[in-house]
């Protein structure tokens, strides 16, 4: 996860916000679809720039996934 220059703009199509956070596009590429986020040209891209709402969403469909792989392996695995 990265800072993110000034005046770039976040990666989902539709959206002109300022980006915040930048991750990877193959960790997060899953949450995107679960959350029904689509990229502008994700082809080219190997990293992702969200803004501040975006990042928000894609954390937390991250974390309810974490939850449920929890849940699969046990506190144990
Ligand atoms: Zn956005």
């Amino acid at each position: 996860m990265g800072k993110v220059k000034k005046g770039v703009t976040c990666s989902i199509a539709g959206c002109e916000k300022e980006a915040v956070k930048s991750l990877s596009l193959k960790r997060i590429s899953k949450s995107l679809n679960n959350a029904g986020l689509k990229l502008k040209d994700y082809k080219k891209k190997r990293r992702v720039y969200l803004c501040d709402a975006h990042y928000k969403t894609v954390k937390k469909d991250l974390r309810s996934e974490a939850k449920i792989e929890k849940m699969r392996y046990g506190p144990f695995g």
